[in-house]
């Protein structure tokens, strides 16, 4: 590609409304031009990352077995409306009407579509496993678009569907999909893990998230680094609340007397395996009295847990204080306990963790650390079903689940979603196989989706420097650049670049010549702003003795190379 042939538009600074550094260098080098909230047209220099990054989806995914076809973008509300999703999915759904005035759905993925392709199209167990995936322009009315890339409106994802005969072919067919993705992401050239995802649907390992590892990604991922435990905050938080919901419900069937008792079947909770270092407890319990009303019991605790070394002269030999009303907190404490919420009312008492919560660390007995909290206990008298609610923040250093280390914290961008679905979609839409018997069975369904576009903003932040993006090789919408230092002044230069050039393109390199006569600076200034990760830059003065000039693109400074060597130094 000849630089002034194709097009290269950069800016010196980025839009005011560009936050993160991804979105600016994007703006920046030209990649991308918004047109709407969260809607962006692709420029040519950015439309050939996102080829590659297509291009490596499809290998692999063809890699894998999966079949390519294309559904439509825009889908009839009827399918939707058979699993209920028209009217679920609310206000994310972009819908549009005809002129007949019928209904139709922009898809946001393509359950019901593939469902209704494999309804009519899979009807014996010999045509079974199959995963049928597309690259495919998506549509989702984010509540707030932002970022760029990041989370657009109008992006591009690729999504796979497989299709099984039970549980065990799609847990087959989703260790497929995960090994592909870990290739995918591997050839990307990027930082990521997978973390096990909430999966409400079927439970279990049955869904896993891909996130490339960036200080402003939107996710928190948890992860023991002496072991392979790794689940995003959620699916993490999840497993801290059942835990503690059956820990709860034993602990307090040992006891039914409130008081004492029941703060130390709080403690007693302390001892999951989950090693919290939870410092403070806020329950409420039904009042002993009045049964319309609750009372706030707060338990402060050391970092180790240890009822006996609460300092507090008030906890001595108790572990907690009990509070009827809000003055007794004011009094003991000098702090409005405005963290508290409503008391005295029958709302179970909702305690987020908030600033005032973090704030009471210098308390003789310390509060929690980290915001974390129990929050909502609600342990009536006659001792229900314990209510453990909005159990927040496991944080670092608790111990993994697996009991192999503890956790750390970091954070992520979802780049890649694969999902054990289950029958839900093809019950909904009766999408049957007959299986050996002749009997019709429902097909069993996996879900895979990788955010194409996505992709793009997430390389950025973890590839840049002060200059601009730096494009990992595999990434990088052109792979060298040659700059020529007087193209048109000097007769050796022309025809020592162009001679290169063809024999970079003979040898299938993705090369641009930057013949569009800039001065070396705003020349340099381009491309490393666009990030090609290789330069090579020719002049009379270093052709002279025979010499051109490299730099890597994470290069401080350029090395001088025979020009005969220019081909190899580049492969
Ligand atoms: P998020 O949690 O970021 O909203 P999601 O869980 O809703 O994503 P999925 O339904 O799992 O997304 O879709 C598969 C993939 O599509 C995601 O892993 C992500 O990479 C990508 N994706 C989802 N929403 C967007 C968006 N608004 N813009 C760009 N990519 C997106
Ligand atoms: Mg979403
Ligand atoms: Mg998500
Ligand atoms: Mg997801």
């Amino acid at each position: 590609m000849r630089a002034s042939r194709f097009f290269i538009s950069t800016l010196k600074e980025a839009p005011s409304d560009a936050e993160i550094v991804s979105h600016k260098l994007m703006m920046r080098a030209g990649m991308i031009k918004r047109l709407g909230s969260g809607i962006y047209t692709y420029m040519p220099m950015g439309l050939r990352v996102i080829r590659k990054v297509e291009a490596i989806v499809r290998e692999e995914m063809n890699r894998s077995g999966a079949v390519e076809l294309l559904m439509p973008v825009v889908q009839p509300a009827e399918l939707w409306q058979e699993t209920g999703r028209w009217d679920k999915m609310g206000a994310e759904l972009m819908r549009v009407k005809d002129r007949h005035g019928r209904d139709f759905a922009i898809q946001p993925t393509s359950e019901e579509v593939v469902t209704d392709v494999a309804r009519t199209e899979l009807r014996s167990y010999k045509q079974l496993p199959v995963n049928f995936y597309h690259i495919q322009t998506k549509f989702r009315d984010e509540r707030r678009p932002r970022f760029g890339l990041m989370r657009g409106r109008e992006f591009t994802m690729k999504d796979a569907y497989s299709f099984d005969r039970d549980l065990d072919g799609l847990k087959k067919s989703y260790q497929i999909m995960y090994d592909a993705y870990v290739r995918i992401f591997t050839r990307f050239g990027l930082q990521f893990r997978a973390v096990a995802a909430d999966n409400g649907a079927i439970g279990g390992s049955g869904s896993h998230e891909f996130h490339v590892i960036a200080a402003t990604g939107e996710d928190a991922l948890v992860y023991c680094p002496t072991s392979d435990y790794a689940a995003n905050m959620e699916a993490a938080e999840a497993i801290a609340v059942d835990t503690s919901r059956a820990a709860a419900k034993e602990a307090l069937q040992k006891t039914a007397t409130p008081g004492k008792a029941k703060c130390e079947a709080v403690a007693e909770l302390l001892q999951l395996p989950l090693q919290r270092t939870v410092k403070s407890i806020v329950l409420a319990v039904d009042n002993e009295e009045d049964a319309s009303k609750k009372q706030i019991w707060l338990l402060l605790l050391r970092g180790d847990h240890e009822l006996n070394e609460v300092k507090a002269g008030k906890i001595a030999g108790l572990g907690g204080y009990r509070f009827a009303n809000e003055a007794e907190i004011v009094e003991s404490f000098g702090t409005p306990p405005g963290y508290l919420g409503p008391i005295g009312t029958k709302k179970p008492v909702k305690v987020v963790a908030d600033r005032t919560v973090a704030n009471m660390s210098d308390f003789v007995c310390g509060a929690n650390e980290a915001d974390f909290h129990y929050t909502g206990v609600n342990w009536g008298r006659d001792l229900p079903e314990p209510e453990v609610a909005d159990i927040r923040n496991v944080v670092e250093g608790d111990a993994s689940p697996d009991g192999k280390g503890v956790l750390a914290i970091q954070r992520g961008i979802e780049v890649g979603h694969v999902f054990q679905l289950g029958t839900a979609y093809s019950e909904a839409m009766k999408a049957t196989y007959l299986d050996e018997n002749g009997k019709p069975q429902a097909l069993m369904m996996g879900c895979y989706g990788i955010g194409v576009t996505r992709i793009l903003g997430a390389a950025i932040e973890q590839n840049f420097d002060d200059k601009g993006i730096i494009w990992p090789a595999s990434l990088a919408p052109f792979a060298v650049v040659l700059c020529p230092m007087g193209y048109d002044r000097s007769e050796a230069v022309k025809a020592e670049i162009d001679k290169l050039y063809a024999e970079l393109q003979n040898a299938g390199v993705d090369v641009i010549l930057d013949d569009r006569g800039e001065r070396p600076g705003a020349m340099f200034a381009d491309w490393e702003l666009i990030g090609v990760p290789h330069r090579i830059v020719i002049g009379d003065r270093g052709l002279k003795d025979g010499q051109i000039e490299y730099q890597g693109r994470r290069d401080t400074a350029a090395t001088a190379v025979p020009l005969q060597e220019a081909l190899s130094f580049i492969q």
